[in-house]
């Protein structure tokens, strides 16, 4: 089976459809597979409710406690009860993928257990602009897309191939739906929560659960309730929202909670402004962020071709909203109407600055005053709300006569905005003002971006309208500084080419030499003669079916993908002699423990990807990246090289970490490649969730130090001489100390130069997850 190359990306007219008189309508497709099970999901939602003595509920507790697998057998009690719940569809994109179907491969099933989808979208570099980008992209990837979709066609996947459009924007244009459970292997999955769903950022190996319909474990999130009120005015658009809160709440504010919008504001808002403001929740940790049912989803439902579900929504309203009294963890208000525009970054997502004291901050950190590139679109921030306000300020510079000052590209999320922006002439204004359309993918918000308007790595600022500005994240240069904030922004920001350039403040100088002021942004939010799909063979049928005949081949000499072998088992007893391979300092994102760029085309080889095993971490002890003493040659070496040497000599090593380490993307390469290189334990201040379950799927104990002062006494070279607490785990007998939420494990640490001393660590495995640990890794598990 060959890849099919993609059609001009004109070639498609939307000619059988014609937009309705209602503006912004179109013909309802059958929704029977995307429609939530309403009636199921109450009727589970009653028992549980008897379980809880009929106290109120959260909107993200209805919908989760919903989809319990078994409602009457356990109480559910936010921060300490495992959920063991059903999901009702599961969404991969192109990286995550291989390595989640690799994994399913392995459980032998004929199709998935619920709705699944693929989308190509990771691996499409972004450099000329799209048609030359596209046929490139698939060209250089096109093992791994027939890969995708033969598994797709074997398993009866929807396949959407490169050019479709980025993951999270498809789901929200055809799949999400209030009420709907999803799993996506990507950390921006919760972006569906804009139209109601609960959607979940996990690893591949969770994926797998809910497609081999294993019930998907989750402790039950607490759930810090946003109240909005006002309203959105003049510059300050929804990223605004999710840009402020990201500076109160941190990197690690959201961990362990579902962020629950509710309030009058949210009234004020369109669909995809909420979807923006929900997928940027993965930057503060959360679980998930969620809406609860409102009009513009309706009219969002409707204008996509999805009234039915709107429909069925409607008749379940009282289902799709918080209860009456329900209790948050912790409340937090925003006033819309006072809120200010901001800029995040650099480096970091949660470094708010808001846009009246930015240019202050340029100054005092003597960063060039000069904007590089501005980059719009992506899955966060691509909607035609989005497209049509940028518009208006495009439009206004080139009524005076100038175009952008900084390199400016363009993101459509999907094909179907694409066609749309197109049709209705904001792409044409938008090149017109020195605007590159790029092609329907992640591209530069993955590192899968070249530039060529930079000499060897030098210092220079770009703004995005992306989610996420870790160091190298954007184009594999540490000295791009990269700040996050609202298209409209990006937009303005780019025309003057300043960094310190305030709109609502500054003028811009027109081609005569005159100054004037930027008006403020305005535009639809959704096309007044509705969306078009464009090139309509990027559309998989509504309901793929299995083929079974299908032969999934994988070429043994093949550099980009390996058949998976299963992991051994877990220990039977104690841990002895583990060495200590290194200790990091600071941040230790999935990112620097499976860096992406160039990286991204071993994501289906395991073995190669191995090679890049924390390149990014900073060794604490000799203030060097992905640089450690070997104990046994007594050399330095890179990180990787040094923990395959220990493992060839059967030694097995674990890494000490900083705070929420794993923090970042759902990539469970991070997990999976530690495992494979031997580390079957890692002791770390505290972890982000989806990489603590990652770790644990894989078989790897992640304990947490009791004392997080202790992460000092700890360096690398010394041994884990032996561990006291994990043969009862294993044996699983209640170990001293254990409380619901987990239990107790003692280290006993041995310097190099005799010296000993004990460190209290704590473990958080669930029965289940002790199972995973026993057999080595939950597919071993799920096998039997
Ligand atoms: Fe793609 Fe960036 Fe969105 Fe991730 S955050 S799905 S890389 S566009």
């Amino acid at each position: 089976m060959s890849f099919l190359k993609p059609l001009a990306r004109n070639s498609t007219h939307w000619s059988h459809v014609r937009s309705l008189a209602t503006a912004s309508t179109r013909p309802a497709k059958d929704c029977t597979r995307i429609t939530p099970p309403y009636p199921k999901l109450v009727a589970n939602l009653e028992k549980v409710k008897r379980v809880l003595d009929h106290r109120p509920m959260t909107l993200s507790e209805k919908i989760l406690y919903s989809h319990l697998t078994e409602p009457e057998e356990v109480k559910p009690i936010r921060g300490q009860t495992y959920l063991k719940l059903s999901p009702d569809r599961v969404a991969m994109q192109d990286a995550s993928a291989q390595m989640a179907i690799l994994q399913f491969m392995l459980a032998g099933m004929p199709t998935t257990a619920v709705p699944s989808s693929i989308h190509c979208d990771h691996l499409i570099v972004g450099h000329k602009g799209a048609d030359q980008d596209l046929v490139n992209s698939i060209e250089n990837n096109k093992e791994i897309f027939n890969f995708l979709q033969s598994a797709a066609e074997k398993y009866g996947m929807a396949f959407w191939k490169p050019g479709s459009g980025i993951i999270h924007q498809i789901v929200l244009e055809n799949y999400a739906a209030p009420g709907l459970l999803m799993l996506g292997t990507d950390s921006h999955t919760p972006n569906a929560g804009g139209l109601g769903a609960i959607a979940i950022g996990v690893g591949g190996a969770d994926a797998v659960d809910a497609m081999a319909n294993i019930p998907w474990e989750l402790k039950a999130p607490e759930v810090i309730g946003i109240k909005l009120t006002g309203k959105l005015n003049g510059w300050t658009s929804p990223k605004d929202v999710i840009l402020h809160l990201a500076g109160k709440l941190t990197v690690r504010g959201g961990t362990g909670h579902i962020i629950e919008y509710f309030g009058p504001g949210i009234d004020t808002l369109s669909c995809t402004g909420m979807g923006t403001i929900c997928n940027m929740g993965a930057e503060v940790g959360a679980t998930t962020s969620l809406f609860p049912f409102v009009n513009s989803m309706s009219s969002y439902l409707h204008a996509t071709g999805r009234g039915p579900v709107a429909e069925a929504a409607r008749q379940h309203a009282h289902f799709l909203k918080a209860d009456e009294g329900a209790v948050y963890d912790k409340v937090i208000e925003i006033n819309l109407s006072t809120l200010e525009p901001h800029i995040n970054g650099p480096f970091t997502p949660d470094l708010a600055t808001p846009l009246s004291k930015f240019a202050d901050v340029v100054k005092k950190n003597g960063w060039k005053d000069e904007v590089k590139v501005g980059l719009i679109g992506s899955c966060t921030n691509s909607s035609y709300e989005d497209m049509d306000r940028v518009t208006s300020l495009a439009k206004q510079a080139l009524e005076k006569g100038i175009k952008s000052k900084a390199g400016f590209f363009i993101t459509p999320g999907s094909e179907q905005i694409r066609a749309t922006i197109e049709r209705d002439g904001q792409t044409a204004v938008l090149e017109k003002v020195g605007g590159v359309v790029l092609a329907n993918a992640c591209g530069p918000c993955i590192g899968q971006w070249t530039r060529d308007d930079l000499n060897d790595k030098e210092e220079n600022a770009i703004l995005t309208s992306f989610n996420r500005n870790f160091k190298n994240r954007n184009d594999g240069n540490a000295k791009t500084m990269n700040f996050l904030t609202s298209p409209e922004l990006v937009t303005a920001m780019s025309l003057s080419g300043k960094l310190s350039f305030n709109p609502l403040t500054d003028p811009l100088v027109d081609a005569s030499g005159e100054e004037f002021m930027l008006q403020p942004p305005y535009g639809d939010n959704l096309p007044k003669d509705g969306f078009i799909p464009g090139n309509l063979s990027y559309t998989p049928p509504d309901a793929s079916q299995p083929n079974p005949s299908i032969e999934i081949s994988v070429d043994p000499k093949s550099t980009r993908l390996q058949v998976l072998e299963p992991f051994g088992p877990g220990p039977e007893g104690e841990f002895t002699n583990l060495e200590v391979l290194l200790k990091v300092k600071g941040k230790c994102t999935t990112d620097h423990i499976s860096a992406a760029g160039p990286w991204l085309k071993y994501k289906g080889h395991l073995e190669n990807i191995s090679h890049n095993t924390l390149n990014g971490a900073l060794n604490a002890d000799n203030d060097k990246v992905n640089v450690v003493s070997n104990v046994f040659t007594g050399e330095e070496g890179a990180i990787h090289e040094v923990g395959r040497d220990y493992q060839k000599r059967g030694k097995p090593w674990i890494v000490v970490t900083d705070h929420n380490y794993g923090e970042g993307s759902a990539r469970e390469h991070a997990a999976l490649q530690m495992r494979y290189l031997g580390c079957p334990m890692i002791l770390a201040r505290s972890f982000a969730r989806i990489h603590q379950t990652n770790l644990k799927k894989q078989g790897v104990l992640p304990l947490t130090f009791a004392d997080p002062a202790d992460w000092e006494r700890i360096h690398g070279g010394d041994v884990i001489e032996s561990t006291v607490g994990v043969a009862d785990l294993v044996a699983g007998r209640p170990g001293k100390n254990d409380t619901a939420e987990g239990g107790e494990i003692t280290l006993v640490v041995r310097r190099a130069n005799g010296e000993k001393f004990e460190i209290k660590a704590l473990h958080t495995m669930s029965k289940d997850q002790i199972e995973w640990f026993k057999k080595g890794s939950a597919l071993n598990a799920a096998r039997g």
